[in-house]
């Protein structure tokens, strides 16, 4: 039962008040009531509640509606809208369920507009788009810094299941409260509440119900109802698989072209290039741009222009037998799929150290580029890794840094790398080969400083001051779910356009007289881009660059 209303003070974002909560002009306000209905509104109605599917949007005309933090004992205003303001937040474009509560407090008029027609709006008007848009992400973002949610996390810093389930919370903009085994006494109280003991954790407590004990990404989504908006058996213009960087260009220029665009994703939206700390080469960002406020943008524009996006649902198979193509999410249903861009992305083979991804672009590194070259100047450096990629490594950095010491697991290289190479590496005085060896351990505080090895025939560990490592282990392509449906080189990879041989395209019964476009595969109509493409160069603005080309091409399969 709420008891009382505390009144949250919003003088602290005074600067932001006018973009969280801009008043629209009349003009404004009549061509949003062109897409939508105006109705009457009595005091005490409720508008919206919290864990509403059916979210709609509303423009008070006149009269007060006050948006409500619902709480079985302290019901929260968050702010009160009056004649010119609107409600909505990020729900409102990804179609999730309502996390507050809208009601009338003084009697009036609204428009009201379902999420299509608002969808409309946003893609028609670019003034009310703007915004709107601005005034939604924002919203969202301070629903997030005050943990207004539906969810309450228990864990602990020191399980790997907690960082997981707290990676997918926020990499999917989601609010929740958290509560730490270690240092919250209110914890294990709330345990017992739900006679849950603590080797379940990470737990997670949805809409003060259900109780999820170290749940999988795939049961968090389906809980907090994250796909519920979409339509699994609908036949779509384009179904994207993959949500990187190449999946959400795709997906952006797709949409935005008017195309219907499903786009599948195993796990989160963001793909490699979200987990990357500082993005320092991508175009127009020359102070870098984290990897998850990169793809978080790409995401809600993808989702602005109308396409669909399905979290912790992945493809399972690609069905070519007939036309339209069917993609099978996971073990469920078949989308039938007019054309397929495959951007599934590829992951970086990584060595068994604990804390390595603590390190990730703070002195652990997956590309030995000029700007990573740059950051290692005059120093010793370490690379992990005996093929191709990690002699190159070697040779480059060993022309600009102090000394470059190679760490194989194997007796030596000439099982791994081309002969060239290994034979320019033993010239250079600069770089020490070091046979049986591997990390042990990383150590520093936010940047590496020390690195550990253990030469594995003799057991001796060394300690040494370096505070860069390169790992070249390779990539692995995430193509085993296609089951050869596509043509793929020898290392797994997508092969497309030119590099399909005829002999390629005979085996696989390519039915036309042209031959595949840039970026398609073996089927006609499927195209492949970012790493899990056979050839690509691995970066975000590569796999950006395929992602939008391949639109083009999509256009003229779906002409054809
Ligand atoms: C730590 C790190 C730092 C990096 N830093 C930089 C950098 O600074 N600059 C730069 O240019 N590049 C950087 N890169 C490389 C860059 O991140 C990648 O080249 C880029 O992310 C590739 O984009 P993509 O969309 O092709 O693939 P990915 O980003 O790998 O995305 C593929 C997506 O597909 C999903 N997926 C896989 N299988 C399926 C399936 N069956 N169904 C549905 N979805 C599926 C995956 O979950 C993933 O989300 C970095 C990479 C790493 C790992």
């Amino acid at each position: 039962m709420k008891t009382r209303d505390q009144v949250i003070s919003v003088a602290d974002m005074a600067d932001t008040a006018d973009r969280l909560f801009p008043t629209l002009t009349p003009a404004q306000i009549d061509r949003v009531a062109a897409h939508g209905h105006r109705r009457p509104v009595a005091r005490g109605e409720v508008l919206i509640e919290s864990g509403d599917k059916i979210v709609p949007f509303f423009v008070i005309v006149s009269g007060e509606v006050q948006i409500v933090r619902p709480s079985p004992s302290v019901a929260t205003v968050i702010v009160t809208h009056r004649a010119g303001q609107f409600s909505g937040e990020g729900n409102m474009l990804t179609g999730r369920r309502a996390l507050i509560e809208a009601r009338v407090t003084e009697p009036g008029e609204v428009i009201e507009l379902d999420r299509a027609q608002l969808l409309t709006l946003i893609q028609t008007d670019s003034e009310l788009s703007e915004i709107l848009m601005r005034a939604f992400i924002l919203r969202r973002v301070e629903l997030i810094a005050r943990h207004v949610s539906d969810v309450v996390l228990v864990g602990s810093a020191h399980c790997a299941g907690t960082l997981r389930v707290k990676e997918f919370l926020t990499r999917n903009g989601h609010p929740y409260a958290y509560l730490d085994l270690d240092r919250d006494s209110d914890a294990q109280q709330l345990l017992d509440r739900f006679r849950v003991v603590a080797a379940d954790v990470p737990v997670l407590i949805c809409r003060g119900d259900a109780v999820l004990r170290n749940p999988s990404n795939e049961r968090i989504a389906e809980c907090l109802g994250f796909n519920d908006a979409i339509d699994r058996t609908q036949a779509r213009d384009l179904v994207i698989v993959g949500a990187g960087p190449a999946g959400l260009a795709a997906a952006v220029y797709g949409a935005s072209e008017g195309l219907d665009v499903l786009v599948l994703e195993t796990n989160l939206p963001g793909g490699q290039a979200g987990s990357s700390s500082r993005i320092e080469n991508y175009l127009g960002f020359p102070t870098g741009i984290s990897g998850q406020e990169l793809t978080a943008r790409a995401y809600a524009q993808a989702q602005k222009f109308g396409a669909e996006i399905m979290i912790a649902n992945g493809a399972a198979q690609l069905a070519c037998d007939g036309q339209p193509y069917a993609v099978q999410i996971d073990e469920g249903a078949h989308v039938p799929a007019r054309a397929v861009i495959i951007a599934s992305g590829a992951e970086y083979r990584k060595p068994a150290i604990a804390n390595l991804s603590q390190f990730e672009g703070a002195g652990v590194y997956y590309a030995a580029t000029p700007v990573e070259a740059q950051l290692c100047g005059g120093e010793e450096v370490v690379i992990v890794g005996g093929g191709n990629s990690a002699g190159q490594a070697a040779a480059f950095l060993a022309q600009t840094t102090k000394r470059v010491h190679l760490l194989v697991r194997a007796a030596g290289l000439s099982d791994t790398m081309s002969r060239y190479l290994v034979r320019r590496l033993e010239d250079n005085p600069a770089i020490e080969l070091h046979t049986r060896t591997e990390i042990v351990s990383l150590e520093g505080g936010r940047q590496l400083e020390r690195v550990r090895w253990r030469d594995n025939r003799t057991q001796a560990i060394e300690t040494h001051d370096i505070r860069h490592v390169f790992v070249m282990a390779g990539a692995v392509p995430n193509t085993a779910w296609l089951n050869r449906a596509v043509a793929l080189d020898d290392k797994g990879f997508i092969k497309t356009g030119p590099d399909l041989s005829e002999e390629e395209l005979a085996a696989a019964g390519w039915p036309l007289a042209r031959v595949p476009y840039l970026l398609e595969t073996s089927r006609p109509g499927v195209f492949a881009v970012g790493d899990v493409r056979g050839g690509n160069i691995k970066r975000v603005a590569s796999a950006v660059g395929e992602g939008s080309i391949a639109i083009s091409f999509v256009h003229q399969v779906l002409r054809a």
